[in-house]
């Protein structure tokens, strides 16, 4: 018998989606990834996550959100999906040599950190480069940092990382911030940031580990070296969306394409939810928001097939 319905992916969306269609008692099979849980696992502290008026850690939310999920009947792989074939039903969903079928599925795979592309960069991952100041700043403390990038998450990140940090540079490629307001103003205040404009990094030098960075100023076309012990990259995210490719309509950037306001792909019975899906809004609580009307499009769709 295939299942009623297979969530791929386990953060926000894919746990909230996994919540509703446990209540609706359609057992839900969640292949929840190798690396569970999605983004917020890479986060510190969620203060905007509602009902949490002192905050949570992001792990802890999705600790809770999973035990909920859990005791209505959800049922989880902790491993990923290897291959997913949409043209036939049920679904098939592989994970290694297992395979899984289903009726419907919800894909909120989420989206990972983008990288910059620039010699040194992967050879020094994990010795000095990193994507996640949450799972790697304490690797710094009374050093010198540097971060790249110009949204909420580069500004978030080095706010966090002065906790570590001796100082922490800036680098951004223009001459203005794209973060919030708010963001923008803690950092610019706070003493032990420091900010490089209109500037891109071009080489991460190092042999094995990160002693500084080859900079270029994109108005002047100079070029200079930065010490620093770390480099941190915050450039945004690309979705992960290539089990899907030729399946489901992706748009130029690879997110899934989906009927708003409803989840509903390409695919007749395919559901999306989450970062997967949103390019823009890109939280928690709007992944979770989606990750619902995914379970309830399901519900829907199930129905009509008089499952
Ligand atoms: P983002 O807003 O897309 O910002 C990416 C930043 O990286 C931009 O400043 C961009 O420069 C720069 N960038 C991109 N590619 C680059 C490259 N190859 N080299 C150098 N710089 C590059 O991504 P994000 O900061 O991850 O935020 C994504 C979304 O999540 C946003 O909507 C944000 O508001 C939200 N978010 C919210 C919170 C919060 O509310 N607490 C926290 C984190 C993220 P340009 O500015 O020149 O394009």
């Amino acid at each position: 018998m295939p299942e009623n319905v297979i969530i791929v992916g386990s953060g926000p969306a894919g746990l909230t989606a996994a919540l509703y269609t446990a209540r609706a008692n359609l057992e839900p099979l969640v292949v929840e990834g190798a690396a569970p849980y999605g983004q917020l696992m890479l986060t510190t502290e969620v203060e905007n996550f509602p009902g949490f008026p002192e905050g949570i850690l992001g792990p802890e939310l999705m600790e809770k959100i999973r035990t909920q999920a859990g005791r209505f009947g959800g049922k989880f792989i902790t491993s990923d999906a290897t291959r997913v074939d949409l043209s036939n039903r049920p679904f098939r969903v592989e994970v290694g040599d297992a395979v899984y079928e289903s009726n419907a599925l919800i894909v909120s795979t989420g989206a990972k950190a983008r990288t910059l592309g620039i010699p040194g960069e992967r050879e020094l991952l994990g010795r000095g480069v990193s994507s996640c100041a949450t799972c790697d700043g304490f690797f710094f403390r009374g050093k010198e940092i540097a971060i790249v990038g110009g949204g909420d998450s580069a500004v978030e990140e080095a706010l966090f990382l002065t906790r570590f940090g001796s100082k922490v540079t800036l680098i951004h490629r223009r001459d203005s911030l794209r973060a919030s307001k708010i963001m923008q103003e803690r950092a610019l205040a706070h003493e032990k940031m420091a900010f490089v404009w209109n500037t891109t990094v071009g080489e991460v030098l190092g042999d094995t580990t990160v002693t500084g960075l080859l900079l270029r100023n994109v108005e002047t076309g100079e070029t200079s070296e930065l010490a620093t012990d770390a480099l941190f990259v915050a450039i945004g995210h690309v979705p992960n969306t290539t089990l899907f490719q030729g399946q489901l309509d992706l748009d130029d950037a690879g997110y899934i394409r989906v009927a708003h306001p409803r989840t509903n792909t390409s695919v007749e019975g395919v559901f999306a939810c989450g970062d997967v899906v949103d390019h823009i809004f890109r939280q928690a609580i709007t992944a979770a928001g989606t990750g619902c009307a995914a379970a309830i499009d399901v519900e829907r769709y199930l129905e009509t097939l008089g499952h």
